[in-house]
């Protein structure tokens, strides 16, 4: 008799989980997979995919707007909420039946339901039921931060609701100013929402560099969205349907809904860790893994957000395929964190990978920046008033590029392709040698010749 009833019981049927037990039952191993809510997680549920659905449709208003210049002549246009909220339903159903099939088919058994650690090689089941695993990889990604807990939090949706509303609302008011914020702020202004954003910082986006931060930030304002720093929600009235929220200035702002984008925990809470002895790292709440992914306990795996690493899906997954192979698949791989781009779905959006200027100076002795900051062609004829950033951070040294940041139309699809040349550690003179192609706004990339700044550090005396 075997000594365990599965060789792997992967916690979490999200972007982590669902790779990781794909790949273990294609080496043959006996997997098992709970999911408490829908396959596919965050990410294909209530994530970046029905994000970016509302983010392409959002965007169409822009498209009409800009189409007068170009000689179209768009008659009475409506948009109904209801309708994109249907068929962006159906599409993630859709998903949700791909991603269960796909587990499926690799040989790895679904059930649907909770599951925590009863101890090391035991996880215990909604149920009842009890199975015993000799490897066990918990992925059960996050969730929002509800707090702090103002007077009127009840209230206050989070981006779970918001995918959700029966209405879009004619007014909205977003506290904070990271990606959830930033993106949802442009789908409901492009969907004709009054949107107001209140951040806590001096300017949103903290962490990016700081030309994108002001960049994006006056290209959101100049769209319409109303940002307010160096402010918090603190409470929230409710009279009818209608909502004030209460800023710490003093001022208040009347809306249909109130929404806090305010960043995610690990779900850890309830899952058995201490049972099963799997230690939390101190620093940021998430699960304390190595370079491996593997917990404080031997037999113990931990990939995606309730690591608290970096919590995007393509890490996510990297960390449950590079899992599956090393323990499974007896080809031992560590997952390189260094020089992951991201994007953040904004309108205009953000593109950005390697380092920010702030941090290459910190780390360089001599950064050379070449920057551009420009009318796009498209403005020309729309003549919307709107600007795109490209600015590559060079290290004076060895020439490397060490960062791309790019604010703009397209940002993330241009990012994307950067970051390959960026991770091959390519010099700004491979930049320079490549044509450009033309006409493009990336283009820019390969042909900014001069430095638009040069930042040289003195040896100290
Ligand atoms: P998840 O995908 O969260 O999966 C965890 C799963 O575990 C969930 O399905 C959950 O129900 C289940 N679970 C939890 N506890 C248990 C339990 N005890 N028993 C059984 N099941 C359990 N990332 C990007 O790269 N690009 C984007 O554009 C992007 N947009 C985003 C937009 C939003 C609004 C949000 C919220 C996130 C976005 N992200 C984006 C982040 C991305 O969704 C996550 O990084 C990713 O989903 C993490 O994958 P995961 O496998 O770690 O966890
Ligand atoms: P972020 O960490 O990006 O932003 C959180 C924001 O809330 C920050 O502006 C932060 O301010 C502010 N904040 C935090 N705590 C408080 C508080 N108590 N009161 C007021 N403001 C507060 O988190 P998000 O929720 O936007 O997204 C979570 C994560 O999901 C992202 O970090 C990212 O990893 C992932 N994601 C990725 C996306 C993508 O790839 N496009 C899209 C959406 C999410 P401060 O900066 O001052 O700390």
């Amino acid at each position: 008799m075997a000594e365990f009833d599965v060789d792997l019981f992967v916690i979490g049927g999200g972007s982590g989980g669902v790779r990781a037990a794909r790949i273990a039952a294609n080496y043959g191993a006996k997997v098992m997979v709970a999911e408490e809510y829908r396959m596919g997680g965050t990410c294909v549920i209530r994530g970046c995919v029905p994000k970016k659905l509302f983010v392409i449709g959002s965007h169409v208003h822009q498209e009409i707007e800009d189409a007068a210049g170009f000689g179209w002549s768009i008659g009475q246009v409506s948009f109904d909420w209801a309708t994109l909220v249907a068929n962006k339903d159906k599409e993630i159903a859709r998903l949700e039946g791909a991603y269960t099939t796909n587990v499926e088919k690799s040989g790895a058994k679904i059930v649907k339901t909770r599951a925590v650690l009863e101890d090391a090689h035991t996880i215990r089941l909604a149920t009842g039921e009890k199975v015993t695993a000799k490897y066990i990889l918990i992925a059960t990604g996050g969730a929002p931060n509800h707090g702090p807990a103002v007077p009127g939090i009840e209230h206050v949706i989070s981006s779970n609701e918001a995918f959700h509303l029966k209405e879009l609302p004619k007014r909205i008011v977003i506290q904070g100013g990271g990606y959830i914020a930033l993106e949802f702020a442009g789908i409901f202004a492009g969907f004709g929402s009054d949107v107001s954003v209140i951040y806590r910082g001096d300017n949103i986006l903290r962490g990016f560099d700081e030309d994108v931060r002001k960049h994006v930030r006056a290209e959101m304002e100049k769209r319409g969205i109303t940002i307010i720093t160096g402010s918090t929600v603190t409470k929230v009235d409710k009279h009818g349907r209608d909502f004030t929220a209460h800023l710490s200035g003093g001022s208040s702002i009347a809306a249909d809904q109130v929404m806090f984008a305010i960043g995610r925990h690990p779900n850890v809470k309830g899952l058995g860790l201490e049972a099963a002895g799997v230690a939390i790292n101190p620093a940021n709440g998430g699960i304390q893994v190595d370079g491996w992914s593997k917990t404080s306990v031997d037999n113990i795996y931990a990939v995606g957000d309730v690591t608290h690493r970096t919590n995007l899906t393509p890490v996510a997954i990297r960390e449950g395929h590079a899992f599956a192979d090393t323990v499974f698949g007896k080809r031992p791989v560590q997952v390189d964190h260094a020089t992951i781009p991201t994007a953040v779905f904004s309108q205009p959006e953000v593109g950005t990978v390697g380092l920010t200027e702030q941090e290459a100076r910190a780390q360089f002795a001599h950064v050379d920046i070449y920057k551009a900051d420009f009318r796009p062609i498209k403005a020309t004829m729309s003549g919307r008033d709107t600007r795109v950033l490209m600015k590559l951070v060079v290290d004076g040294a060895s020439d490397r590029v060490l960062g791309c940041h790019i604010v703009g139309d397209a940002a993330a699809e241009i990012t994307q392709a950067v970051a390959i040349a960026v991770k091959m550690k390519a010099t700004k003179a491979d930049f320079d040698a490549t044509i450009a192609l033309h006409p493009t706004a990336s283009e820019e990339l390969v042909t900014m010749r001069t430095p638009t700044a040069r930042h040289v550090r003195q040896a100290a005396e």
